[in-house]
């Protein structure tokens, strides 16, 4: 490929809206420019990396038997009807209809058309197992779509589906994905963590999210270094004991005391590292008359911003509410993020919290905050003695780092994550719903016993960045970089001997499959360099005048400090 002829699109500045790394990024490198909210294009040089991440999943969903086929985006009313999903599924179920006023969804998953699928085609047990899977748009409307493609409304699944004969065949079927999420997984280069997951009444313990490590994560994931048990936050809590902590499991390493905290000290009291970005806590107080009585809940809602240090983190003030930070009413909150009335909480503050300054919070009393909307809080956070009546937080489990682990081999620790996949065993949820049968060897219909697994294709681009950048821009692994190697030429309108030298070498890397793209947009070298390291191509060869005199170009990895000097005869070898 030559640049000339491609399409690169790159920024000085990111959108004002761009919060985390990821999203900067993609947008200053130009792989996705925003339509609206949620909904992005795909510009040439992101569609290389989705196409690379869809290839990897692909590769590996057909190696574990899966067959791939494509279920249509808009799908009829009557079939979600049938489940319940219909209504149940509320305002984050895209619903059109048609000019004959019929109604149809948006797909945000396909359990319901893989079923009626399966229902018709698949009719006996000699048919079984089968598992089928797309790589196909999805629309989720989302509540709070941000961060990019981390949550978009549109955005790319690979979602497959096994249908088994009995429940031992799909605990199989689930086991095999499994091991497929792995695989696919450990291709990307990136580090994650398999972590069991609530699979509400039906699963029994099988599912389990893959979430890739990383402070801007939105999830909580809580684990044992000891040990290889982790869940995530939801799942961690289902376990722990309800009610509130006893005062000897808190897990202060200090005692706090009235006055000023630093951010470190704050990180160390919520159990959180300090390279976390805590997005938000909100703390309710009850203001209590002399008597003891509740006269007043108030919650309030700490921003708690910067990027990868929690030094850097600034209490700021709440988008939408006005005049920076300020007390706001239970039903403000409530309003502003569209939840349920009473949804936020349980919260539990005796004595007012003041925010005195950036970098610097005046802890005035014992609280607990936490066990909010997982979009948006620390869960679980739990730092008080004197906790509010047990009444008040009845039913809140609090699981904080230090906790004994469930298996009594160490303490938990807590970390974020992003979750870019999940797999979960459905058993005959949908299949009973939907009357799905197939016969079975007795001759008696049976319903199929079904597992779902899903990838987020355009959101696994954005987590890889996450963990994979600089403050010059991002780092590709090289699995799924839109170009493994550039090759920079300077002066390559001055020198017939640079332009020959490039332009051979572009067609040697071609030929030998590698993915290479030629900088021949006669763009200063500054300017040149800037571009790609922004865009995060691994492997650069710089071929100048002066070099070449000598036989030799220069090569450098996108993460080296200094290049290196390679003869002409011997990058080709070098790169390959
Ligand atoms: P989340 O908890 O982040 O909302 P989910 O649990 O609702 O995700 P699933 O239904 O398990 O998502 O879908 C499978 C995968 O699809 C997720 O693991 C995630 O990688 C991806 N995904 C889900 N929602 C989005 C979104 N809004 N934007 C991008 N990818 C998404
Ligand atoms: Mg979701
Ligand atoms: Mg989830
Ligand atoms: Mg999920």
């Amino acid at each position: 490929m030559k640049a000339s002829q491609f399409f690169i699109s790159t920024l000085k500045e990111a959108p004002a809206d761009a919060e985390v790394v990821s999203h900067k990024l993609m947008m200053r490198a130009g792989l996705i420019k925003k339509l609206g909210a949620g909904i992005y294009s795909y510009m040439p040089m992101g569609l290389r990396v989705i196409r690379k991440v869809e290839a990897i999943v692909r590769e590996e969903m057909n190696r574990a038997g899966a067959v791939e086929c494509t279920m249509p985006v808009v799908q009829p009313a009557e079939l979600w009807q049938e489940t319940g999903r219909f209504e149940k599924m509320g305002p984050e179920l895209l619903r059109i209809q048609d000019r004959h006023g019929r109604d149809f969804v948006i797909q945000p998953t396909s359990e319901e058309v893989v079923t009626d699928i399966a229902r018709q085609e698949l009719r006996s047990y000699k048919q079984l197992p089968r598992n089928l899977y797309q790589i196909q748009t999805k629309f989720r409307d989302e509540r709070r779509p941000r961060f990019g493609l981390m949550r978009g409304r549109e955005f790319i699944m690979k979602d497959a589906y096994s249908f088994d004969r009995d429940q031992a065949g799909a605990k199989a079927s689930y086991q095999a994905m499994a091991q497929a999420y792995r695989r696919i997984f450990d291709r990307f280069g990136l580090r994650y963590r398999a972590v069991a997951a609530d699979s509400g009444a039906i699963g029994g313990d099988l599912s389990e999210e893959f979430q890739v490590i990383a402070a801007t994560g939105e999830d909580a994931i809580v684990y044992c270094p000891a040990s290889d048990y982790a869940a995530n936050m939801e799942k961690a809590e289902a376990l722990a004991p309800a009610g509130p902590r006893p005062a000897a499991a808190a897990p202060m390493t200090r005692t706090p005391t009235p006055g000023k905290a630093t951010c470190a000290e704050v990180a160390e009291l919520l159990g959180v590292p300090l390279q976390t970005t805590v997005k938000s806590l909100v703390l309710a107080t009850d203001e209590t008359n002399e008597a003891g009585e509740i006269v007043k809940s108030q919650v309030w809602l700490l921003l708690l911003r910067g990027d990868h240090d929690m030094n850097e983190i600034k209490v700021s003030k709440v988008p939408g509410l006005d005049k920076g930070f300020r007390f706001a009413t239970v039903t403000e909150i409530e309003a502003h993020f569209g939840a349920k009335p009473g949804y936020l909480g349980p919260i539990g503050l005796r004595k007012p919290v003041q925010v005195v300054a950036d970098r610097e919070v005046a802890l005035m009393a014992d609280w607990i905050c936490g066990a909010n909307e997982e979009d948006f809080h620390i869960t679980g956070v739990n730092w008080g003695r004197d906790l509010p009546e047990p009444d008040a937080v009845a039913d809140l489990r609090n699981v904080v780092a230090g906790d004994p682990s469930p298996d009594g081999k160490g303490v938990l620790a807590i970390e974020r994550g992003i979750e870019v996949g999940h797999v979960f065993y459905l058993s005959t949820k949908y299949s009973k719903a939907m009357n799905a049968t197939f016969l079975g060897e007795d001759g008696k219909p049976a319903f199929f016993e079904m597992g779902c697994y899903g990838i987020g294709i355009t959101r696994l681009p954005a987590a890889a960045i996450e963990q994979n950048h600089d403050e010059r821009g991002i780092i590709w692994p090289d699995a799924i970089a839109p170009f493994t190697v550039v090759i920079c030429p300077i002066g390559m309108d001055r020198s017939e001997e640079v332009r020959a030298v490039a332009e051979k070498l572009h067609g040697e890397l071609l030929a030998s499959g590698i993915d290479v793209i030629l900088d021949d947009r006669g763009e200063r070298p500054g300017a040149m360099f800037a571009d790609w390291e922004l865009i995060g191509v691994p492997h650069r060869i710089t071929i100048g005048d002066k070099g070449l005199k000598e036989g030799q170009v220069e090569y450098l990895h996108r993460r080296d400090a200094g290049a290196t000097k390679v003869g002409v005869a011997e990058i080709l070898a070098h790169v390959k």
